[in-house]
């Protein structure tokens, strides 16, 4: 189920590195005492977008989506890219999207396996959304597909898993 907009998670997002929880400070602790309640780690940081999250675009912020929002879904092989254009880096979301990511099991480690390694997204439209840009919007799920053993025709499987919701706000 998705979070509610505008709720204290947006401004003090916390995210476990170990499990995955995402929480408020509250949640988590102030300073040396910052645990993940849940696995004990001490590797909780900011929530940041990765590959395989949600965006949700408006209605009017992006010439495909015109009667309600829709959702985007950021590619891997096309993360945090520069373009020097001013507006920082940016991500490809992906409308339509059909989402291959290849690891199915927990989150991704992103220290030693970085998730953009697995995640295709194929489909379309595909703005690049400026991560600036992003908020912050709770969990949300999201259908993936993998191998179901290794790579061969019609050997797909599809399966769900949480991953960040974003809102995407132009130009705020
Ligand atoms: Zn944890």
């Amino acid at each position: 189920m998705d979070t509610e907009q505008g709720s204290d998670l947006e401004l003090y997002a916390l995210e476990c590195y170990g499990c995955g929880r995402v929480g408020t400070l509250e949640l988590f602790g102030m300073g040396w005492n910052r645990r993940c309640p849940d696995c004990g780690s001490g590797e909780v940081h900011a929530v940041r977008v990765e590959p395989g999250d949600v965006i949700l675009i408006q209605p009017g912020d992006y010439y495909a989506v015109k009667d309600e929002p829709r959702r985007a879904v950021v590619d891997g092989s096309h993360f945090a890219l520069n373009f020097d254009d001013g507006r920082g880096p940016v991500v490809l979301a992906v409308l339509a999207a059909s989402a291959f990511r290849g690891d199915g099991g927990g989150r991704s480690n992103r220290v030693t396996e970085p998730a953009d390694e697995k995640v295709s997204v194929s489909g379309g439209p595909c703005p690049f959304v400026p991560i600036a840009e992003l908020r912050y919007a709770g969990q949300t799920d999201q259908t993936f597909w993998r191998w179901a053993d290794r790579p061969r025709a019609g050997g797909g499987e599809n399966y769900t898993r949480s991953v960040h919701l974003w809102r995407w706000e132009p130009g705020r």
